[in-house]
């Protein structure tokens, strides 16, 4: 994983900072960002591994009620390097996260990343820290409020794990750029949603955007960005709650796979009908991991994509798509109506 900024100018690159180079010495015990010495983090030798079939893989996981997005990319020919690149995004809400990501063959984790800091989405971190050798750790700053995102930091420290600071940068993984969107100021301190770390996933030209559980105001603040992109696969906010998305929102985003995570009857509503109008409409490929199980979306190092899902074993081109299961309740003239055609 190497770091570089998102838009490099000269000005910006004099400021750059860059992560301390690791090749042979193990991170310092809680170390914080420390001061640029390279830009590139040279892998740790450790046995061939790579399990995934193209140069990246998007894993969101069925968590139940929370997300967990895995981001796999296979070394490169050629390369030095001889293990996967690894990113995780949330945790989902508990520990049976590290008994999947083992059955998937995850043996490290190069950056592990909460969008925030609710329960959902950092349940499962403490024991990924303890089971799973992770290299980098990045929240979304908010001081630490509650016991469980207290026990997480004081993993990372303890683990000797490198925090990363939570501001606009990108991060490559293998093939895929990361580029992280801090939540733009103005949310109240307490309002973790709102404060969502936001992903913008690069591989080639595909695109995807996975925006942490962000609300209506989070999702006008990055609009007004300009930053926020048409996208091939948009990660549903907030679990399909109807707080997570808006009209301008899709209409910027246009994207063609909408994936939800949440888990079946939960106890919240998600996702809510009306979110549920707004996603399928115009004939996106609507998937949710309580009908699905993982939702998988290979891409291939010119940014062509397949989808396919866990449980139903189908692969489903996104030229092919069309009424999905999680939108055969919602017809046409409903969707076009909340489309205001
Ligand atoms: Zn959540």
């Amino acid at each position: 994983m190497k770091e570089q900024n998102a838009i490099p100018t000269a000005a910006a690159l004099l400021f750059l900072y860059v992560l301390t180079a690791l090749t042979g010495c193990a991170p310092q015990q809680g170390a914080r960002e420390a001061r640029p010495t390279s830009d590139t983090i040279r892998a740790q030798p450790i046995r061939p591994n790579s399990a995934i079939s193209e140069p990246v893989e998007v894993r969101i996981l069925d968590v139940g009620q929370g997300d967990a997005i895995l981001i796999r990319s296979a070394p490169a020919a050629g390369s030095a390097r001889e293990e996967e690149h690894v990113a995780l995004i949330d945790a989902g809400p508990a520990n049976r996260i590290v008994g999947q990501l083992r059955a998937l063959g995850v043996r490290h984790i190069d950056l592990l990343l909460a969008s925030h800091n609710h329960a959902d989405h950092i349940g499962g971190m403490d024991a990924i820290l303890d089971s799973i050798p992770v290299r980098y750790y990045m929240d979304n700053g908010h001081p630490a409020s509650t016991r469980i995102q207290q026990r997480v930091l004081e993993r990372v420290e303890a683990k000797g794990v490198v925090y990363l600071q939570p501001r606009r940068r990108t991060l490559t993984v293998g093939s895929a750029r990361l580029h992280v969107l801090p939540a733009p100021e103005g949310a109240r301190s307490d309002d973790q949603n709102n404060r969502s770390l936001t992903v913008r996933l690069e591989v080639g030209r595909f695109q995807a955007l996975l925006p942490g559980d962000a609300e209506t105001e989070l999702l006008n603040r990055l609009l007004e960005t300009g930053e926020v992109p048409r996208v091939d696969v948009l990660k549903a906010a907030h679990h399909g709650s109807r707080n997570g998305v808006t009209p301008a929102w899709l209409s910027r985003t246009r994207p063609h796979v909408v994936a939800i995570s949440l888990a079946e009857n939960n106890s919240y509503g998600h996702p809510h009908e009306r979110a549920m109008r707004y996603y399928c409409a115009g004939g996106r490929m609507v998937l949710r991991t309580d009908q699905e199980g993982d939702i998988i979306i290979r891409v291939d190092s010119a940014g062509t994509y397949t989808v396919q899902t866990e449980r139903n074993r189908t692969v489903a081109p996104p030229a092919e798509r069309g009424a999905t299961t999680a939108c055969s309740s919602y017809s046409a003239a409903d969707t076009a109506a909340v489309e205001g055609r």
